[in-house]
Formats: structure tokens, sequence, C-alpha cells
């Protein structure tokens, strides 16, 4: 990887690598205009709506844009006209429960952090719904008769530790089943047997750091598998093996390696470094700041397509990951260009805020559910929970 040179092997001018960054407000002003108005390109996100909540308030969040009062109370009555009768969130108001809108709006509602926002969430409701689609091999369904792959497990686990009511028992097997999703390539598949992808090798890991099981994955076969997606040209990621670079595996790929000096280092590697991640930091935030943002505001896959609000989102939680390494206690910064092209710290496992995390734990500790399951026991701390640990 190329470090501070160019492919020609002259220097980086400070002047390139600045010249983008001027386009931050336009950055928030895209974002902010998205919470209140989107254009009838978002016309097939409709079973989307929020995901579109969280991917705008996560890049405000790390743009340290503060969300107004107003709109985030605005936010918060939405997504409770997204939530369920049977428990979790739809895709949008009168929709059937689904899995991925789920974790979607908890993040959101989470990144907001007000009374308001904790109280939409029906806790023993949404036990209710991970129930419904929990299957008797581990895995579960994205919705009530629908697929099965390893995103469901990730936001089944991420909505349950940060609400405050996992249960072993509801996750049982469920770490069996991700393992089986590793396959020859040392990265994750969807359901075994299938292709090693970026986004389901996250989701897979994280799911496994918060039940506290990451250290049965093949961990130095997946270190190999994530750094070679890196691509040595572009310095961005790519989402498996022979595909093209895109900006939305700088979070899926790169927010891996978090994961995995952690879990290295619970292993008692001793080569780890304490201030810098597995992969080539400066490279990636290269990619991001000179071929992903578009100049009226928000970033995107690669040159040539067009902004939007999923890849707004992952490539400025990449570019988090590429710039902060460590947790609170350890911490070192390794920001390319200007000053103001520093982002806030992203949590590896939930991506939002960690203090947001911290908060949420916090807040749901408190509370209790009432009613569970045979078999179960009190909900217990969620492995990935403290929300100091970043690393
Ligand atoms: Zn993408």
């Amino acid at each position: 990887h190329k470090g501070e040179a160019l492919r020609d092997g002259s220097t980086a001018p400070q002047s390139i690598i600045i010249r983008k960054v001027d386009s931050i407000k336009q950055h928030y002003q895209y974002l902010k205009k998205g919470l209140r108005h989107l254009s009838d390109a978002y016309e097939c996100l409709d079973a989307s709506r929020p995901w579109l909540c969280f991917w705008i308030l996560h890049s405000l969040e790390l743009l340290e844009e503060p969300i107004p009062p107003a709109v985030a109370s605005d936010v918060c009555q939405f997504l409770a006209r997204c939530q369920s009768p049977t428990g979790g969130f739809a895709g949008g108001p009168g929709q059937h429960a689904h899995l991925a809108p789920t974790y979607a709006a908890v993040n959101a509602l989470c990144i907001i952090g007000t009374e308001e926002a904790y109280n939409v969430i029906d806790r023993q409701k949404l036990l209710d719904f991970l129930w419904s689609v929990k299957q008797p091999d581990g895995s579960f369904m994205m919705h009530v008769g629908g697929e099965v792959d390893v995103r469901s497990a990730y936001c089944a686990a991420s909505v349950a530790s940060l609400t405050y009511i996992l249960t072993p028992k509801l996750f049982e097997n469920t770490t069996n089943w991700i393992l089986s999703c590793q396959n020859w390539e040392g990265g994750l598949s969807g359901v075994p047997g299938l292709e090693a992808h970026g986004g389901y090798s996250f989701c897979g890991t994280a799911a496994l750091v918060i039940l506290g099981k990451e250290h049965m994955l093949d961990l130095k076969s997946l270190l190999r598998w994530v750094v070679s997606r890196q691509m040595r040209f572009e310095g961005g990621f790519q989402g498996r093996c022979n595909k093209l670079v895109d900006g939305c595996y700088s979070f899926w790929q790169a927010g891996l390696l978090p994961l995995l000096h952690r879990a290295l280092f619970k292993e008692g590697e001793s080569e780890l470094s304490q201030q810098r991640w597995l992969f080539e930091q400066q490279a990636l935030q290269e990619y991001i700041l000179l071929c992903c943002q578009s100049p009226t505001g928000g970033l995107l896959d690669k040159p040539g397509k067009s902004r939007d609000f999923y890849h707004t989102c992952y490539c400025l939680s990449g570019l988090s990951i590429a710039q902060h390494f460590g947790n609170m206690e350890l911490h070192h910064e390794t920001i390319l260009g200007k000053e103001e092209n520093r982002l806030a710290p992203t949590h590896p496992v939930y991506n939002i805020c960690p203090e947001k995390v911290a908060r949420a734990l916090r807040h749901f500790h408190r509370l209790s559910v009432t009613e569970t399951r045979p078999g179960d026991v009190t909900p217990s701390e969620p492995t990935a929970g403290s929300g100091d640990q970043q690393s």
C-alpha cells in the first residue's frame, strides 16, 4: 500500500487533500434536507424508511452537527408509527415488522438518546418479535416467513443488547450457526456455503462480539481475507474478491479491523500495535476524501456514481474508523488533511457514537422485562455492552 506517496511516486500536495474539505457544510445541508424531504428517487426505499433516519442521523452525529430538538421529536413520532403492533419495526407505517428496519429504528432512537426516543421502543413486544423469527438451528428470519441470513443474527443481537433484553436462550445455537458461515476464504457468507462478503462478514463478526464468542472464529484467516479486500491502487475496499472498490465497504470491511484487533488482543496476540489498526488507514481516508465526496454534499460509491444517504453514512463511518484507533482509554488519531476533516468516533459493533451506546445501556439497564419465555434466565450483561469498548 502506498502510504504517503501517490502512485507515480510523488508526494501528495496538501492542497489536493484539503480541497474537498470545504464541502462539509454542503454535507450537512444535504443530510438535514433529507430528514424533511426526499426526491422521488427514494420511492424504491418506501419499505426502508427507518434506515433513512439512521443513515442521516448517524452521518450528522459523525459530522458533530446537532439535530434540532423539534426535528428529533418528529423522527421519534415517525418511528413510533413504524413500530408494529406485533413488536419490532417495519419499513414504514402499516407495514410488517422486519429485522433490518428494527435495527435501523433502534439505532436511530439511541442516537437521538432522549427519554421520548427511548420510550418509543416497546421492549416486551420487541422480545416477542425476536422470538417469532428465531429458528431452531440458531438463525433468525428477517421477518415472519422471510429469508434467513447472517444480517438477521446481527440485527437481533444488536437491538437485544442495546435495549437489554438479550437472553442466552434467545440466542441458543446462534453462535454455531454464524460460525458455519465462515468459509475457506476466511470471510463469512450470508448463509453457509456461499461466497465470503464484506457486509455478511461484518454482521456475523459483530454479532459474535455481542455474544462474546468471536474467539471461536478462525481470526487469522478472517484477518487475511479482510486486509486483502483493501485495493492496492484505490485505497478503498471491495466487498468480495474480484469486485470493484466501493465506498460503503469502508465501513463493512474496515469496521472488522477494530473487532479483530480486540479479539486478537484478548487471545494474547502480543505483536499488535497500540496506535494503528491492521489496515492502511491513510489510503482509505484518501479514497473517501478524494474520490467519494459529491461537491454538492453527500458521499458516494465511486467517482461517476451519484450520492445517496446509504453511501454517505457508510463512507463517513469508514472514515471515522480510519481516523480513530482504540477506545476511550487508549486513543490515537490519524487525521489526513486539515483538522476539519476529523469526524466523531463510532462504536465498531453498533455503528453509533460510543457515548450514545453507553447512555442507551444505562437507560435500559434500569428497566426490566416483565415476561420472558419458559427457560429464559434474566437478561445477561451484553458482552460488548460497556459502551467504552471501541477496540
Ligand atoms: Zn456501496
